[in-house]
């Protein structure tokens, strides 16, 4: 590697640097020879080196043009063999059908904090082609997902992730096991898809209710709703709903009766 990288704050480039976290990150991925693995970001390899321990079909995504030279020569042999793929793009605008197969895949990364939110968000939209998420996250990004209901942390992020996926938390990490170190903490987590999410009539009409109850979070559901709701579906809810309530005081139920209510009336 050229002795002039230097790290690229907008894309969150925090390197880790202790074998034990890259070695635990990956271990919980649980990953078996030939499963497809998508690691997004893989900056100088140190995941990605452990990951090819276990053999598998690799496809990696990595937006800094001045790793990708770094990157095709570091692992040359591996994507000459087919065994890995190296894909310079943006993550967030890619096209993941043109590099999903017909195997589930398990994603394994420390992700850039700048996409976190928005990229869980993109994975629930293709959660029927992934086994399980295993990342490294913002710490603060870790307590939202895990946030209960009625207070700051509680929103569209935790009832996406909570519906969709069983979570558990694998370890903290601490800053000065980066380079360079950044300011907050972060948390490894799996995420693996739950086979026993309650049904919904409509998961679009779900992720709208739920998106639109939180989209601005002082604000009553009523007033919220006329983003997505005639007021006629909104007096029609309201007779059996206390639509005078925040988002953030709801459970998974209540949103849940809430879009299959607003799906039988739409
Ligand atoms: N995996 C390496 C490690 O653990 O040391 C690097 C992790 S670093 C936190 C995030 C990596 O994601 C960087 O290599 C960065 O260039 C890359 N990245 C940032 N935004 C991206 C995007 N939108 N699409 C693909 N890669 C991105």
């Amino acid at each position: 590697m050229s002795k002039e990288f230097y790290h690229k704050k907008k894309w969150g480039q925090h390197f880790l640097n202790d074998p034990n976290i890259i070695r635990k990150i990956v271990k919980s991925a649980e990953i078996q020879p030939g499963e497809h693995v998508w690691e997004i970001g893989p900056g100088k390899g140190v995941l990605t080196d452990e990951i090819l321990n276990y053999n598998p079909q690799l496809t990696i995504f990595e937006i800094d043009p001045f790793l990708i030279p770094y990157l095709q020569e570091r692992y040359q042999d591996v994507l000459k063999s087919g065994k890995a793929e190296l894909i310079h793009k943006d993550v967030m605008k890619t096209n993941w059908s043109d590099y999903i197969g017909s195997d589930k895949i398990k994603i394994v990364a420390n992700l850039p904090y700048q996409i976190t939110s928005p990229l869980m968000f993109k994975i629930v939209d293709y959660i029927e082609h992934f086994e399980s998420v295993t990342i490294m996250i913002q710490k603060e990004v870790a307590d939202r997902i895990a946030a209960k209901a009625r207070t700051k942390d509680y929103g569209n992020l935790t009832i996406m992730l909570n519906y969709f996926f069983n979570i558990e938390k694998i370890s903290k990490v601490p800053p000065h096991l980066f380079t360079p170190a950044p300011k907050v903490h972060s948390t490894v987590i799996r995420l693996t898809p739950r086979d026993d999410s309650p049904e919904v009539t409509n998961i679009n009409d779900f992720k709208r209710v739920v998106r639109c109850a939180f989209s601005n979070r002082r604000k009553m559901l009523r007033r919220n709703f006329r983003d997505i709701m005639t007021s006629q579906q909104i007096d029609h809810i309201s007779n059996n709903f206390d639509l005078s309530r925040r988002g953030e005081t709801l459970s998974e139920a209540e949103f849940i009766w809430l879009s299959n209510t607003f799906s039988s009336i739409n």
